[in-house]
């Protein structure tokens, strides 16, 4: 048995190899850069208008408009003191240009422009440059890519991005008592649902189940299930069957596989039977079967390993110390992970803490870690894990 820390450690330390691969833009959202991109250019890469409205040089409340500037325009107008050109968002200001007035604060008569104010030096000009210089680091190596990365990136010109491979996952869901959606359930049994829970957990951070297996508490089959997906994913994820139970076989197939234990039980509420292992660059999570259980080891242990092994700099789940909404003691003599709900910046302890209990946490955002034994009073501050 291991503290929390002691694993949340082991699992940080773990040395992993991470393949770099070369996608297309549009492919990269959730994928972390194996190589910093530096800006190929200035940006912007030339002084333009952030208005629709009059670029003009001087200072005067009156100007004389001598052209026109659109979006796209390569712009040869120069401006003389008092003049000005009709300019559009984007469009690249004249040479000699001191301003740009929006047309909302004008009034045209002819070739004559007025203004409401004499206009401020620099206004409503975006200069070259003002975002990034040439050559500057825009995002260092890990940075995991979001939909403004790939905007940014795209603004660059850079089609094709050296990023980090995402890991290769399968699932395998054990027990004798789960059904499959569509088949009879009988008495006794239930339906299987961890394995939709734990794939969009994966999907949710931007990571895919390659595969999801389930199989049935039988030694045989669970150990040759981990022999094939041993060596055709990354890492293997398994739901159930690690506990202390007659039929929980998970444990011991792993280690006839040759997968070596990294830590198994953590002392934590829930999900005190997990088990990591590893086997050479192949990595084992077995969680314990009760879906809240399953998932709160999910969001706290696997997920900083699979960012790890995507080459990103993430860590795991944002986190946030806020305070607690009402007073809370738990009562439990091991430190815990509570399904929790955030609204105007106070965190609420739900009801329905069961390890089974999964309705809690749809329904939250958060799990709240709190110490052992320990009261808390309404509005001390808690850690909160982020899961939405
Ligand atoms: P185990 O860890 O195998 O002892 O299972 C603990 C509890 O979780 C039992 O009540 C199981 O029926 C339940 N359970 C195990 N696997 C799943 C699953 N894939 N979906 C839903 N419940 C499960
Ligand atoms: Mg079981």
């Amino acid at each position: 048995m291991v503290q929390i820390e002691e694993a949340l450690k082991i699992i940080r330390d773990q040395q992993v190899q991470v393949k770099s691969e070369i996608r297309a833009l549009s492919d990269c959202l959730g994928y972390s850069l194996s190589k910093e991109i530096s800006a190929p250019f200035d940006m912007p890469t030339f002084d333009n208008s952030a208005m629709d409205g009059y670029a003009l040089c001087g200072i005067s409340r009156e100007f004389k408009i001598i052209g026109e500037v659109a979006a796209g325009d390569e712009s040869r107008i120069r401006l003389r003191e008092g003049e000005a050109a009709r300019i559009f968002t984007g469009a690249k200001v004249p040479e000699n240009s001191s301003a740009v007035i929006m047309q909302e604060k004008t009034t045209v008569s002819g070739n004559k422009l007025f203004l409401e104010q004499p206009p401020k030096q620099g206004q409503s000009i975006r200069k070259k440059g003002e975002e990034l210089k040439k050559g500057e680091v825009v995002f260092e190596k890990g940075y995991t890519i979001t939909p403004a990365g790939i905007g940014m990136i795209g603004s660059l010109g850079i089609a094709m991005v050296e990023v980090f491979k995402k890991p290769v996952i399968h699932l395998i869901t054990t027990g004798n008592e789960l059904v499959k959606h569509g088949a009879l359930k009988k008495e006794g049994q239930i339906y299987e649902s961890n394995s939709y829970a734990l794939r969009s957990a994966c999907e949710d951070f931007g990571f895919s189940c390659k595969e999801k297996k389930q199989i049935q508490d039988d030694f045989e089959a669970i150990k040759s299930g981990i022999k094939d997906s041993l060596e055709t994913s990354d890492i293997l994820i398994f739901s159930g069957g690690i506990s202390v139970g007659e039929y929980d076989f998970v444990k011991q197939a792993l280690e006839e596989n040759g997968v070596e234990e990294q830590f198994y039980k953590v002392f934590q509420k829930p999900g005190k039977p997990l088990y990591f292992g590893r086997k050479e660059n192949k990595f084992v999570f077995a969680l314990p079967g009760n879906p809240a259980s399953s998932l709160s080891c999910f969001y706290i242990y696997v997920l900083p390993l699979l960012y790890k092994l995507s080459g990103s700099v993430k860590k795991g789940l944002d986190r946030l110390n806020l305070p607690i909404a009402k007073d809370y003691e738990n009562k439990s003599d091991r430190p815990s992970f509570l399904k929790a709900d955030i609204q105007n910046g106070f965190v609420e302890i739900l009801d329905g803490q069961g390890s089974s209990m999964i309705k809690s946490m749809a329904l939250g955002n958060a799990l709240v870690f709190i110490d052992a034994t320990t009261s808390v009073k309404k509005g001390e501050g808690v850690d909160c894990y982020l899961i939405s």
